[in-house]
């Protein structure tokens, strides 16, 4: 029984395997490894999927879904052979094919997958790709993010060097951008952004209205198109649509090699035409630009980074084979992207590695890949005076590194309250309403006047995308729900609710971390004077890097820490006189 890596992609999907030290791509019986996320129905023959399919989107564009991956967690529905598909089914469709082709191709059953989801899928999002998993025959309980898949490759690739990279995943749909520090054998997650409708498709859209304008045919079709004009293709039938549609996309394909496109549509006995080059398209893309400048901005400031303190940018995924994004990134970093092989199997090759990892095979089993919360969780709370509706409180914030957990304590907001309830949110927004709901825990309090009852709140969230909310009121009394797209037995909750225990305990509490503090103390102790203060600071140090959440931090914190003792209580008399001749500065001693 094998374990395979997926990426189920907007445009294409691919898995990959771990075998003789690497991960290896999978074909199918063609030796084809790519397989279009495109699903067909064919009357009389039932339903096709990937490249069958994908020929049919012109000749039969009601007949076929594809980019489905977009419309994932949302109730858009396709009509195929008289019937409605989501974009779920229709994700298990090509994951059954996967399946089915890795079988073949393995010679034995697959156990499980992990799959790879954009990171900036929210929880709706991911728990219909476990569903679709499943309707697949797959078990798939472990989701990665693509950009952390992404990383992985790299670090297979470019060696064991410490480094902080920033990974540009540019796909069909999305932009995902990740902030990732890679430090012996830990791959962690610092930061993540990413835009669920910013992709290749969105180029295609405005290459789309800039053809329309430039040969005539937007006129000639009666549609009036100014300025950018994305979405100008609505009202072109949905043949002509898709030929149009499809002329832009092997136009911007094609500038990847040569300089200039023509594009031409014959229609009855007219032919409109115009001819795309690198300028026109770097144009025609700067609102998309604008847009990834933000997403830039944004993750370096949840990163706490900049610019020069990245060592690499990675750009993965189909879109980042285009000149002039990669013209644009140069301009906007002032150094070369790094482009890691074929740009769209990639993440299906960290997804394969990720596989290895969980079968535990010895060249990779000890490799750690950490990851963060995309988004904030957390419970509505009464607003102030006059605010329009509960406002979120946040409990784990976005980018919170995972497995994360908090408690906090809140109480009754009115006189002689029989009841708190404890309403679940995921998102940004100030108000509630503009966030998801995901679920809600009702529990009694003793009647007191307001602000006197409380109630202790408990959300842990892991790496599994399993978030876990515990309600405890000042009786004693709990209440606790899990949010996960599997259903969990009372004793798998149980055996949960152990494991987190263990995830509870913050690094500063840890034993061997609690004994660095207290060799500290005993040296602070021992101390005067300026000895002393010095110590202070150490001791400073050392539980702020403790406390700082990131795993790179906590390590360098307690190796410092330990380094300095080590040399305080093994070099005592050099320690004393460096320090007494002042050579001795606030920050980090050279050792
Ligand atoms: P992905 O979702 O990673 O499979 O990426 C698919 C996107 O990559 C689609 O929008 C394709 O049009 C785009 N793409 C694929 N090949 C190229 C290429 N050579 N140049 C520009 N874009 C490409």
């Amino acid at each position: 029984m094998a374990v395979i890596g997926i990426d189920l992609g907007t445009t294409n999907s691919l898995a990959a395997y771990w075998k003789d030290g690497k991960a290896q791509l999978i074909s199918d019986e063609n030796g084809n490894v790519l397989l279009p996320s495109v699903v067909g129905y064919v009357e009389g023959e039932g339903y096709l999927v990937g490249s069958q399919a994908k020929e049919r989107l012109i000749t039969h564009p009601n007949d076929t879904a594809a980019s489905f991956k977009r419309f994932m967690g949302t109730a858009k529905e396709y009509e195929m052979g008289g019937r409605t598909y989501t974009p779920m089914e229709l994700s298990a469709m090509v994951l059954e094919r996967i399946r089915r082709n890795a079988e073949y191709f393995l010679k034995e059953e697959i156990e499980e997958a992990i799959i790879t989801v954009p990171a900036y899928f929210n929880d709706k999002q991911r728990s219909d790709t476990k569903k679709a998993a499943r309707i697949a025959g797959l078990k798939a309980e472990r989701l990665i993010n693509e950009p952390s898949a992404a990383a992985l490759a790299y670090r297979m690739q470019y060696g064991q060097e410490d480094k902080s990279l920033l990974v540009f995943d540019f796909g069909g749909g999305t932009l995902d951008l990740s902030y990732v520090e890679c430090f012996d054998n830990v791959i962690e997650i610092i930061a993540v952004a990413g835009d669920n409708h910013l992709g290749g498709d969105d180029i295609d859209c405005l290459t789309e209205a800039w053809f329309l304008r430039e040969s005539g045919l937007g006129e000639a079709v009666g549609i009036k198109l100014s300025g950018g004009g994305a979405g100008a293709g609505q009202q072109l039938s949905p043949e002509l649509e898709a030929r149009v549609r499809k002329l832009s996309e092997e136009a911007k394909c094609a500038l990847e090699s040569q300089a200039e496109a023509e594009m031409k549509l014959e229609i009855g006995n007219k032919v409109y035409s115009a001819v795309l080059n690198e300028e026109i398209l770097f144009e025609i893309c700067m609102p998309l630009f604008i847009r990834m400048k933000e997403l830039f901005l944004h993750v370096l400031e949840d990163a706490d980074s900049r610019v020069s303190e990245i060592d690499d940018l990675i750009m993965v995924g189909g879109s980042s084979r285009l000149k002039v994004v990669r013209r644009f990134l140069t301009e906007l970093l002032g150094k070369e992207p790094v482009v890691l092989g074929e740009t769209d199997k990639v993440v299906a090759l960290g997804a394969g590695v990720y596989a290895g990892i969980r079968q535990r095979k010895e060249e990779i089993r000890d490799m750690l890949l950490t990851d963060v919360c995309p988004f904030t969780l957390g419970i509505g709370v009464a607003g102030r005076v006059n605010a329009a509706g509960n406002i979120l409180c946040p409990m784990i914030e976005r980018n919170s590194t995972l497995p994360a957990s908090r408690r906090d304590r809140f109480v009754t907001t009115h006189d002689y309250q029989k009841a708190i309830d404890v309403k679940i949110y995921q998102g940004e927004e100030y108000y509630v309403d503009n966030n998801v709901f995901l679920g809600k825990l009702t529990i009694d309090v003793p009647q007191k006047p307001a602000g006197m009852a409380w109630i202790e709140v408990q959300f842990t969230y892991d790496i599994n995308g399993i978030l876990h909310v515990a309600v405890i009121s000042e009786t004693g009394e709990r209440r606790q729900i899990l949010l996960s797209n599997q259903a969990l037995s009372e004793e798998e909750l149980a055996r949960y609710e152990k494991e987190m225990e263990k995830v509870m305990l913050p690094p500063i509490q840890q034993p061997e971390n609690q004994e660095i503090l207290q060799r500290l103390f005993a040296c602070y102790e021992n101390a005067t004077g300026e000895k002393r203060e010095y110590i202070a600071g150490m001791i400073g140090r050392f539980t702020y890097g403790m406390n700082s959440g990131r795993k790179r931090q906590v390590k360098d914190a307690a190796a410092e820490a330990a380094a300095w003792l080590e040399m305080l209580e093994s070099q005592r008399d050099m320690w004393e006189e460096m320090l007494f001749d002042g050579e001795l500065k606030a920050e980090k001693p050279e050792l």
